[in-house]
């Protein structure tokens, strides 16, 4: 069948013409909208404002996306968590439950204000938090529980604020990945006490750094604040930056739609048997509405069905070809110390998730379907070549393919 395909030539990391050969697109794109901004913000002076009618509006957007009374603006999604930690007023000796494989800077941020990660497994199809599991990791000690929703996996926030509610404890609810995702009929970062938002460069929703925290209770707020405020607002999103991200705002229901009709092509394109598996949102309550988020597409790998290939030589090839696909987070027991963390189970899966995990960036699921096509052949022209990919592919090669990329490895 692949015979006549003008990509059953030569992958590219093996002289081969690259299947995408623009390579990934670059992030954020450019908007009439952004422009606008900008030119008005240097006509008004906002430019130079901490505070002033974009800031206003933009909190007031987030709330109500979020039914949360409060969207306190501040200069990253990982200030956002720290802050989250604090409005908790989590400090020495309290636990964090957390799954094993998330964001490492969330396993930190636990760290930094003192406290200690209950470390979780994360589930089998769904690559995220572990649910089930989380009963048994509540101690005495518990404060919260920090949950990120990462790789188009969604995890089903209903039963887990149930079992939280059940036993006393608040969550954080990170929605850094998936801004505008909805979850059992709720937007994502609106389920728990407190939710954050990143505006981080790479991110959905970018003004090159930022974030929010989003809350209804005045007590949290009021913490943020207190420890925030230090004769001036010590993690300010400036002016500038919130009038960046209002049209983005806008744009962002019917960008997440593009997305997620992407995703849905290119897992039909590359069919049950590829040796790539994309993560499964099965444990959703179907009764109410779900709409998954992509700031990295998750799909576990299957070296076996490439003839041995390693994880890392299989992205590089497919960098190789002009998509951004990299190796996931490393687990965070994996690397971290055992004396910094607690964890509840045997976490298995995150283990895995160390090995396997690969992730496709976002900005190319903006484009038209026929993108998708591409990434699929360029899997199968891997898959096909992968004996001599293993055996041709120098250090050199992986070294100049590496450095090309570099760009588009993001957090
Ligand atoms: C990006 C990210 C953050 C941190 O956001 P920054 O703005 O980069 O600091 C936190 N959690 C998750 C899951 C993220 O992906």
């Amino acid at each position: 069948m692949l015979v006549n395909s003008p990509f059953s030539e030569k992958p590219a990391i093996l002289g081969g013409i690259p299947c995408l050969p623009a390579g990934p697109p670059a992030w954020p794109f450019p908007s009439a909208a952004t422009t606008q901004v900008l030119q008005e913000a240097q006509k008004t002076g906002l430019w130079g404002k901490y505070h002033g009618p974009w800031t206003k509006e933009l909190q007031q957007r987030l709330c109500e996306l979020h039914q949360k009374d409060e969207a306190l603006l501040c200069s990253s999604g990982t200030v956002a968590i720290e802050l989250a930690l604090r409005g908790l007023n989590v400090g020495p000796g309290d636990e964090v439950i957390l799954a094993a494989y998330d964001f490492e800077g969330n396993f930190k941020n636990i760290l930094t204000v003192d406290a200690t990660p209950m470390l979780v497994d994360v589930d089998r199809r769904n690559g995220n938090l572990d649910i089930e599991l989380v009963e048994q990791a509540i101690t005495p000690a518990t404060r919260c529980i920090l949950v990120s929703h990462l790789h188009g996996g969604l995890v089903p926030m209903r039963a887990l604020t149930a079992i939280a509610a059940a036993r006393g404890i608040p969550v954080i609810e990170d929605a850094c990945q998936v801004p505008g995702a909805m979850i059992e009929g709720r937007t994502a970062g609106s389920w728990g006490e407190i939710g954050t938002l990143s505006f981080g460069g790479s991110k959905l929703l970018t003004a090159g750094r930022g974030g929010a925290v989003l809350t209804s209770s005045p007590q949290i707020a009021q913490r943020i604040r207190l420890y925030s405020f230090r004769g001036n607002d010590a993690y300010p999103l400036s002016e500038l930056q919130a009038g960046l991200l209002i049209p983005q705002l806008d744009q962002l229901p019917s960008q997440n739609q593009l997305r997620q009709e992407n995703v849905s092509h290119l897992i039909r394109k590359l069919g049950s048997d590829s040796g790539l598996t994309s993560l499964e949102n099965h444990r959703l309550n179907p009764a109410h509405a779900s709409a998954p988020g992509y700031y990295k597409l998750g799909l576990w790998y299957d070296s076996e069905r490439f003839e041995g290939l390693p994880r890392e030589l299989f992205c590089l090839a497919m960098q190789a070809e002009g998509i951004a696909l990299f190796p996931g987070f490393r687990a965070l027991h994996a690397i971290h110390s055992r004396r910094r963390y607690l964890q509840a189970d045997e976490l298995s899966v995150a283990s895995e998730c160390d090995l396997r995990m690969i992730v496709l960036h976002h900005p190319i699921l903006l484009s038209e379907a026929e993108s998708m096509t591409q990434i699929a052949e360029a899997v199968r022209r891997i898959q096909i070549h992968a004996v001599e990919i293993r055996q041709q592919t120098t250090p050199e090669i992986q070294e100049a393919v590496r450095k090309k990329n570099s760009d588009h490895s993001f957090e």
